[in-house]
């Protein structure tokens, strides 16, 4: 099924028809509805349709690769398979989530070490980070991610084959999340000559549109994990 949300994070909305409905949710032929992962939190929205809007609470893969279910709210009428619906995601929440999740690639590029968990939210996000023996500085990584902000560096997605990024094993920061392979190419997310590894989330096109961000709080979990806090200030 198409998924627009990877080739157009902007998309906003898309005519799709139902393919099937179950205890689980809703599986329509197109969506804009990005499923949790990576990271990210699956998007909410409606699915507007003559016979009575469909809140969507939540949005998750299902088990066949590119598989996407939409969950409706508790209490949301059902479609019938066969329906046209026009899929539209609540767009300022997403766009939050783009321009936080795009700031968790420039932290990759500040801060040294592995990165070993990640969690975004709406307005916050947070990595951690394997860093032996080292002091991370607070006031130093938000200067340098508000610097890396201002300089509106362009980000630009792209593939390559699941053989060229096996011989580039160093592209892959995460130690936690292995990208997708095995469906013969793997997504890059490139933000111009500072950050490049694999990611199937959703991001803004140039990094001025994050905003103005601070690490909040850098925290100790564990011996050598420091889990990097950072939020919205502008
Ligand atoms: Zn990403």
């Amino acid at each position: 099924m198409p998924l627009i949300f990877r080739d157009d994070a902007y998309a906003r909305s898309c005519p799709a028809t139902v393919t099937a409905v179950d205890e689980r949710g809703i599986r329509l032929d197109s969506t804009v509805f990005y499923p949790t992962g990576g990271g990210q939190p699956g998007d909410t929205g409606v699915l507007r349709r003559p016979g009575g809007d469909i809140a969507i609470a939540d949005t998750i893969k299902g088990a066949a690769a590119d598989e996407v279910i939409h969950v409706p709210a508790p209490g949301a009428p059902l479609p019938a398979v066969g329906e046209t619906v026009t899929a539209e995601i609540d767009w300022e929440r997403r766009y939050r989530l783009m321009r936080m999740h795009t700031c968790l690639h420039l932290l990759c590029a500040v801060v040294p070490g592995a990165v070993t968990g990640g969690q975004i939210s709406d307005g916050k996000a947070r990595l951690d980070f394997d860093v032996p023996g080292a002091t991370l500085d607070k006031d130093e990584i938000t200067a340098k991610l508000n610097a890396l902000v201002a300089a509106d560096h362009a980000v630009t997605p792209r593939w390559i084959t699941d053989a060229e990024l096996a011989e580039r094993p160093e592209l892959v920061r995460t130690m936690t999340v292995k990208p997708p392979a095995g469906q013969g190419r793997v997504r890059l997310l490139d933000i111009g000559g500072i950050d490049l590894q694999p990611c199937g989330g959703t991001h803004v096109r140039h990094t001025g549109e994050i905003g103005a961000v601070a690490v909040a709080k850098i925290e100790n979990k564990g011996k050598q994990n420091r889990r990097v806090n950072i939020v919205f200030t502008g």
